[in-house]
């Protein structure tokens, strides 16, 4: 049995009854192309990047607003209109019920999805195997997180785990924020690069989202968006090694 094969099997013993979780949607569009998925939104990150577009998952102590049962309830009367369901953060994969919570909704007909942004890299290498596509959140070349997460082992992790996604062989897309608060047109540049080095697919470049962010981050961003960093002619370059 692999090391993998013994980590799952420890995390699928944990009760999904036991997930704190903060929100719950029952369908949307954009959580996974291609798919109407319903949404779990798992409490506690251990990181704090500054434009959170879920601060209400954020805090790891949170004990969560909905319980599991409840979702199963609404899981229940929507697999003819929901395709899938997908668990995000926060960082779903730091709670230990995630693949016992999983299991259940795959019994009831839904694929499963995984937004994860890799701070756990041993554990979304366990999760991998039970889900069937994975969107992961990207912050910068490993040496731009200390400054975006405020730790400073975040770039080891999280490109670890992006590592242990593309080796899977699941299938799985890149969503890079462009920051104005903390990015530099060269900082895009270089980690879109060093994606593409190292074999991965090209990420998807993002707006930050300003809705769901703090009111300092919103002043912060002072009107600012993705193209006051890069610019449409920059994207020939965003390829080129
Ligand atoms: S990693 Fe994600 S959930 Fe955690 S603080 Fe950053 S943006 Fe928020």
């Amino acid at each position: 049995m692999s090391t993998t094969e013994i980590d799952l099997t420890a995390l699928a013993a944990q009760d999904a009854d036991a997930l704190a979780i903060a929100d719950f949607l029952s369908s949307c569009t954009h959580a996974w192309p291609g798919r109407i998925a319903a949404t779990v939104t798992l409490q506690g990150c251990p990181w704090l990047c500054a434009y959170c577009g879920t601060p209400e998952s954020h805090d790891p102590t949170g004990q969560g607003r909905v319980t599991w049962r409840q979702v199963v309830e609404q899981l229940s009367s929507h697999s003819d209109v929901v395709d899938a369901v997908v668990f995000g953060g926060g960082e779903p994969t730091r709670q230990d019920g995630l693949v016992s919570a999983i299991r259940e909704a795959r019994s009831l007909g839904y694929e499963i999805g995984l937004h994860t942004m890799g701070a756990h890299p041993g554990r979304v290498a366990s999760v991998l195997p039970t889900v069937d596509w994975v969107r992961f959140d990207l912050k910068g070349t490993p040496g731009m997180y200390e400054h975006i997460t405020g730790s400073d082992t975040a770039g080891f992790q999280a490109w670890a785990s992006l590592e242990a996604i593309h080796e899977s062989g699941v299938e799985y897309e890149i969503l890079l924020t462009v920051d104005p608060t903390v990015h530099t047109r060269d900082n895009i540049l270089a980690t879109v690069r060093e994606v593409i080095h190292r074999g991965f697919h090209a990420p998807v470049l993002q707006q930050p989202r300003r809705a769901t962010a703090s009111v300092g981050y919103r002043r912060a961003l002072r009107g600012r968006g993705l193209y006051d960093v890069i610019t449409h002619e920059d994207l020939p370059d965003l390829t080129r090694r």
